[in-house]
């Protein structure tokens, strides 16, 4: 059966004079990609350019650089709100160090966040499995319980910047969960792009692409339980995109305790690989799909950010993704899988 999935990738080069060279022509490479869900495209360019760049953690816990953290143990009580009681009578809950409280600036109806730990700074190597699992567990437990209020709200998210390069206004560790009927473009133009896809297949697509990435064998990084690791075709990150779909799980009540540990388990797995690269900050996001549908599996995306220099800060994102809407990368997926692949069969991390 041929497959109903296409990758399809539009290569071209452009060629000037170099001054770097005597100035002789030298041909540079590009690729433009298309995603086989979206149909929207990805360029993929600059290959090398981009050094991500080391962050002074230890700056971040000087007074002067630090400022005001009410996050930090001795000022949550007093300075982060509490939910209404008729959303949470506790009006805020904690698991060990994980603690949940309504966003002061929030997303929708029902938006929370999740302090992730009593440390203000929080490297990489320190978000262990314990951490991770708490704030996992308490924050599905949080999305479960505003379906339960007000299951009118279909799709349920969980985002997360983890340090500056992410856009994430504080430093101490933090996720964001809510609920909406307006989960941003990309969700809604593949949740509606795997709906057509269903309907003119009778397939799920995520499972089809699960399938077809481990035949083409170039862009699967691993299996972890019911848990697929997959290099995106198309990057929404300048130095690459891992996702992991869950092509069980369609809505929020399919999401059991096993899923998160294995989604813990390969977030650990990556953050390795994070370390070995030096890469300090990401971006990720957990979604889920509405109820009574068997077409939008529950996926995972993360992305590491960088400042491009620590002169000036600048942005690893700049007009294309600003005002074009078109993701640019400078990791082809292929050697982000490469590189990724072996902190996934290392037997030193339990699945
Ligand atoms: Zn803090």
């Amino acid at each position: 059966m041929s497959s109903k999935i296409r990758f399809h990738i539009f290569e071209s080069a452009s060629t000037f004079l170099h001054p770097g060279k005597g100035f002789t022509p030298v041909t540079e490479k590009f690729q433009v990609r298309v995603d086989p869900l979206t149909g929207r495209t990805g360029h993929f360019s600059h290959f090398g350019a981009v050094r991500q760049q080391k962050l002074p953690l230890e700056d971040y816990l000087k007074p002067e650089v630090k400022g005001f953290c009410p996050f930090c143990k001795e000022n949550r009580e007093k300075t982060t709100p509490k939910f209404l009681k008729e959303i949470l009578p506790e009006g805020r809950v904690t698991r060990n160090e994980a603690t949940l409280i309504p966003n002061l600036f929030p997303y929708d109806m029902y938006s929370g966040i999740m302090i992730m730990t009593d440390d203000h700074v929080v490297p990489l190597e320190r978000l262990d499995e314990r951490r991770l699992v708490d704030a996992f567990t308490l924050g599905i437990d949080f999305l479960r319980r505003i379906k339960s209020i007000n299951p009118g709200l279909p799709y349920h998210v969980m985002s997360w910047n983890y340090m500056p390069p992410s856009g994430g206004g504080l430093v101490h560790p933090h996720q964001q969960y809510f609920a909406t009927e307006y989960p941003g473009n990309q969700f809604m133009d593949e949740i509606n792009a795997s709906r057509q896809f269903h309907e003119t297949h009778a397939l799920n697509y995520w499972s089809e692409l699960i399938k077809e990435e481990q035949t083409e064998d170039k862009r699967y990084i691993g299996r972890i339980g019911d848990s697929h690791w997959i290099a995106s075709f198309v990057s929404l990150g300048i130095l690459g995109e891992i996702m992991c779909i869950f092509p069980d799980v369609f809505a929020l009540d399919d999401f059991t305790d096993v899923h998160i540990n294995e989604l813990v388990s390969g977030v650990l797995r990556i953050f390795k690989y994070y370390r070995s690269t030096g890469i300090f900050s990401f971006n990720a996001s957990l979604f889920f799909g509405p109820e009574s549908q068997k077409y939008f599996s529950c996926h995972f995306r993360i992305i590491p950010r960088t400042f491009l220099n620590m002169r000036d800060f600048a942005p690893d994102l700049n007009f294309f993704q600003a005002l074009l809407s078109e993701p640019i990368s400078v990791m082809l997926p292929e050697k982000l899988c490469e590189d990724v692949r072996m902190f996934f069969h290392a037997q030193n991390t339990w699945a």
